[in-house]
């Protein structure tokens, strides 16, 4: 369906050819591997053949890796907005697969932010110059005893000796030891081939005294779980990883105890928004089912659409891309042109924008009464995935309760220095 997009008004030409060629792929890559992988086990979506690997190496071609990368390392350099443009894209497209896009490149993108020069020119490069998605990231940070308590960084327990990480490293010359456990909500993990991976190096100090480092996988210690089984994203492969006496350099601490609560920070404010920006694109796919139904269902001797009472209901789901478009643009905007980036706009983002595309994708069902729960329609698909981003990157109230520390802490704000 074409969607007029209000905020085409703002876009330049290269900015509309951009929208069109990535729905063009969310479209006809996307979706189709979406719907296939969606029913496959688990096991058998990273199975050698799945078409995972079709999709995965068709979006390494065209770049989709790299949408966040900067040009000079190799990545595709694009403008705040644009970045806007191609997530929302890919958010309509399948938010399961744009959030295994989106952590496939999260090592090397946090290597970028911690300037780690090193790292950049032995990973960040040969990766944006990758085009058969044979280097794959991800983000390995909650454990089987630490979910939201590995990012209250605000709350008093954080910096206690009891906080004891499953993952640990100890420094051995000018190498760390690496030992433990990462839960299997690790996104992309059974398929990966880096991790950025989150431990503790200072115990005493509890998650104060952690780290964040880039791992790769095919070290000596290093095994993987069996992909997890869930009802929401099951495009996106997730599995714990096991680390038995890993001994990576100490160069590849992208931040020891000192930076860690900064970096953190970063991290936060990095991942929420673009979780925001998916967002908008599982709404109006949400939206763009709603209005295409409630033309050709017909009620009462009229399409849906056209009884009054209906009218709102479709009306609101379209209000609602309208809302999150713009917080997740304004928010993208500022994040991407200030530095550090302000975390507070991106917890508000990603907490209201996942709030409301879920409303979406509820109300969705409703509109389409019993044809929305079957599997002849995406309506059902897109309610799972939206379930799941309530509790995906932070789950909302964990995220909130963090905001209101920044606020507690740091407002009012000094004027930003642009
Ligand atoms: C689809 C998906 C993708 C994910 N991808 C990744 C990934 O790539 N890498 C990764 O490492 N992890 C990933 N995760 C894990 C995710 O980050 C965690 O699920 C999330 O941080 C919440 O942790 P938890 O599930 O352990 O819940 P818990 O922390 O156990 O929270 C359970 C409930 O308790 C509440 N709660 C917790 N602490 C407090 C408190 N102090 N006060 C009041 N209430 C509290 C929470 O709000 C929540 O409602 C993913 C999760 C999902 C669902």
């Amino acid at each position: 369906m074409e969607y007029f997009d209000i905020q085409f008004m703002n876009l330049t030409e290269d900015d509309i050819a951009l929208k069109k060629a990535t729905h063009k792929f969310a479209e006809e890559v996307m979706r189709p591997t979406a719907k296939a992988l969606d029913t496959m086990s688990a096991e058998d979506v990273v199975a050698d053949g799945s078409p995972l690997w079709t999709f995965l190496k068709k979006a390494y071609e065209l770049g989709y890796h790299k949408t966040l990368l900067p040009e000079y390392y190799g990545g595709l350099g694009l403008s705040p907005l644009q970045v806007h443009i191609v997530f929302e894209e890919l958010g309509w497209g399948s938010f399961g697969l744009s959030v295994l896009l989106g952590v496939i490149c999260f090592p090397f993108y946090v290597s970028c932010l911690a300037g780690n020069e090193e790292l950049i020119e032995k990973y960040v490069k040969p990766f944006c110059a990758c085009t058969d998605a044979s280097i794959r990231g991800c983000w390995a940070i909650t454990e089987p005893d630490h979910g939201s308590d590995y990012i209250a960084s605000g709350e008093d327990y954080f910096t206690t000796p009891k906080m004891h990480g499953n993952v640990q490293a100890r420094l051995e010359g000018d190498e760390y030891v690496i030992n433990g456990q990462k839960s299997a909500w690790v996104s992309g993990g059974t398929i990966a081939t880096h991790a950025l991976l989150f431990l503790q190096l200072d115990p005493k100090h509890g998650f104060g005294g952690n780290g964040i480092c880039v791992l790769p996988l095919d070290l000596d210690g290093v095994t993987k779980g069996k992909p997890l089984e869930k009802i929401g994203q099951r495009d996106l492969n997730q599995g714990e990883i096991y680390f038995d006496n890993v001994r990576i350099p100490k160069s590849y601490m992208l931040a020891e105890p000192t930076f860690y609560e900064p970096l953190l920070e970063m991290i936060l404010a990095s991942a929420n928004m673009i979780m925001a920006t998916w967002s908008t694109g599982i709404a109006r796919a949400a939206f763009e089912e709603a209005l295409v139904y409630s033309k050709e269902r017909v009620q009462g001797t009229r399409p849906l659409i056209e009884h009054y009472a209906h009218k709102q209901r479709v009306f609101k789901l379209f209000a609602r891309t309208e809302v999150i478009r713009a917080i997740s643009r304004n928010v993208l905007n500022l994040n991407l042109n200030v530095s550090p980036p302000l975390a507070e706009y991106s917890l508000v983002a990603k907490s209201q924008c996942t709030e409301m595309a879920f409303q979406n994708a509820h109300e969705l069902i409703q509109i389409m009464g019993g044809n929305g729960l079957t599997r002849e329609y995406i309506a059902e698909k897109l309610f799972r995935d939206a379930r799941a981003t309530l509790i995906e990157d932070g789950n909302n109230e964990t995220l909130e309760r963090h905001g209101g520390h920044i606020l507690a802490e740091t407002y009012p704000r000094p004027p930003l220095d642009f």
